[in-house]
This record gives structure tokens, sequence and C-alpha cells, in this order.
């Protein structure tokens, strides 16, 4: 038996996404097949990704005019802070707290040079005081905070890594707000 081309053609979308293995995609692929609202959800949907811009700076999303998102454009953030994360809802979950008035970097799967080379553009750009690291305390965060550290080292900027009282492996993302306060005290 061989799938329909269109039902294949999703399960291999589904595939795509990170973590999502064949067979979670098949059954993603069978949901959507057998729910009739997702013909008119999947086409507003490609519609809307249209409208989804990058930050130059930051790479968070956005989409309005510019090319600068709501962080990166808004003159209240202090452009010399800027925290680097790992992925988008990390800031998030910074945001909630609401403590932090300084700026963000996302890493993303971007290649550690890439982001060494544009992070140099930035703390010259900016200005850049402070660095503050919110990345997983896992021995691959660890890793990348020391070559982000050596990339950088030829800069008068402070280093900031907050480590206290974040959950097991440290994810930020994953902290109440109240920890996150405690922890980003400096
Ligand atoms: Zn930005």
């Amino acid at each position: 038996m061989k799938l329909p081309d269109s039902l294949k053609k999703l399960v291999d979308f589904f595939e795509s996404f990170p973590e999502i293995g064949p067979r979670q995609a098949l059954r993603l692929a069978f949901f959507v097949a057998r729910n009739e609202k997702f013909k008119s959800i999947f086409k507003n949907i490609s519609e809307e990704i249209q409208k989804i811009k990058l930050c130059k700076d930051c790479y968070f999303p956005f989409e309005n005019e510019g090319d600068l998102c709501f962080f990166c454009s808004n003159p209240q953030r202090d452009k010399r802070k800027l925290c680097i994360v790992l992925s988008e809802t990390t800031v998030l979950s910074l945001e909630k707290a609401q403590f932090y008035d300084g700026v963000y970097f996302i890493l993303g799967e971007r290649e550690l040079e890439k982001n060494i080379e544009k992070l140099r553009e930035l703390i010259k750009q900016r200005n850049v005081q402070k660095i503050i690291f919110s990345l997983p305390l896992t021995s691959e965060g660890r890793a990348i905070v020391e070559d982000i550290k050596s990339g950088l080292s030829d800069f008068k900027v402070e280093f900031i890594e907050p480590k206290m009282g974040l959950p097991k492996g440290g994810e930020v993302e994953f902290a109440d707000p109240e920890t996150l306060k405690e922890a980003f005290k400096f």
C-alpha cells in the first residue's frame, strides 16, 4: 500500500520539525487528514507566516515595518545590556518575569562563528557593556559560554552568568519568575 502523495507531503512536513519522528509525523498527518477544519487553518497560516520577519540584530521574530523587533526598536530598552539565549521561548520566560530591561540575542541553530561575528558587530555598534548568558547550565551550555567568551575576549565587556537556584539542568525557560529574578541579580 502506498500513501497518497498529498498525505506523504504532510508527513514530510511534520517530519521536518525538531524532535518529531516518523511515527509521530504519520500520526499528525492522519489527524490533519481526518479533520476538515485544517483545510482553512492551514490556508490561513500559510498567509500569516509570510508576514514574519526576523530581527536583523537579535533574530527575534516580528511583523512590523522596519528590520528591528519589539525589543531592539524600543527606546526604553537598554541596548548596552545583551542577554544571550538559545531560543525565543527563553525570551518569553524572562519577559514574563518583568525585571529585565536590556535586549536579547538568540543563538538559534546558526554556526557559532556566525553568532560571534554578529555579536562583535553589535558590541561595537551599541557599545554593549554587559553580556548576560541565559543558557542551560549543562555541559553543552557551558561550552557555548566559553566559546563566546573567548570569541569576544578582546572587548571590554562584563560577562555575567546567572546560576543561583535555577532548576536542575539550569533551564532558564522553566524557572518561575521569582527564581529568575533572584538568578539575574547583578
Ligand atoms: Zn531584535
